[in-house]
């Protein structure tokens, strides 16, 4: 699973990291959230309308789901038992209740926390983005600074200062990983 605050190049990262390493599939979500420009229904997201999402999470569709903001997220159970079942790697880009969820049902998953170099930098990034609203960036913002604190429940942080070191630590954890001894 990989944590971190929005605007810390989550997206870019995990893509580098997919391009790369071989064997990993990626979850893909669903959320309430509007699509931003360029985001394709299915295959960054699944878009639903609130009413079908909460009508998912009594259908017992979701693995964990939270709500980030105004909206809902939630890791569609089906797809990742069934990749699980058959040894692939499952990679969650997940905020951080559900990432603790998550740990709860599958103690062996491994949580990564992607850092900001500082919080002005975050600040930054997120208005260069230029996808949401005053008020969303400041609602980002304070949602930033409380996960940041939580970092210490997680196995590893990687700070996101250089785009290509950051995702060279990545790499390196997926393998390190992949060459534990599991007792
Ligand atoms: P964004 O709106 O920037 O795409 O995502 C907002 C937050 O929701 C990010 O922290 C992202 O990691 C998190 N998120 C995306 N998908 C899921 C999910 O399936 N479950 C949970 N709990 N969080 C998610």
């Amino acid at each position: 699973m990989v944590s971190g605050p929005s605007g810390v190049g989550k997206d870019t990262l995990i893509k580098m990291l997919l391009k790369t390493t071989d064997g990993i599939y990626r979850s893909i979500s669903a959320t309430t959230r509007s699509p931003r420009p360029g985001e394709v229904d299915g295959s960054d997201y699944y878009f639903l309308s609130k009413e079908q999402f909460e009508q998912d999470i009594l259908g017992g569709k979701f693995l964990e789901y939270a709500q980030y903001g105004p909206n809902y997220y939630g890791t569609p159970q089906e797809a990742v038992e069934t990749r699980c079942l058959t040894g692939e790697d499952v990679l969650l880009e997940i905020e951080v209740q559900g990432a603790q969820e998550i740990k709860r049902k599958l103690p062996h998953a491994i949580l990564v926390f992607l850092l900001p170099p500082s919080i002005e930098e975050l600040e930054r990034r997120l208005r260069n983005r230029g996808t949401d609203s005053e008020e969303r960036i400041l609602d980002r913002l304070s949602i930033a600074k409380k996960e940041i604190e939580l970092v210490r429940l997680y196995d590893y942080k990687v700070v996101n200062s250089d785009i290509n070191k950051a995702a060279d630590e990545l790499r390196c954890i997926v393998q390190a990983e992949r060459l534990r001894v599991v007792n």
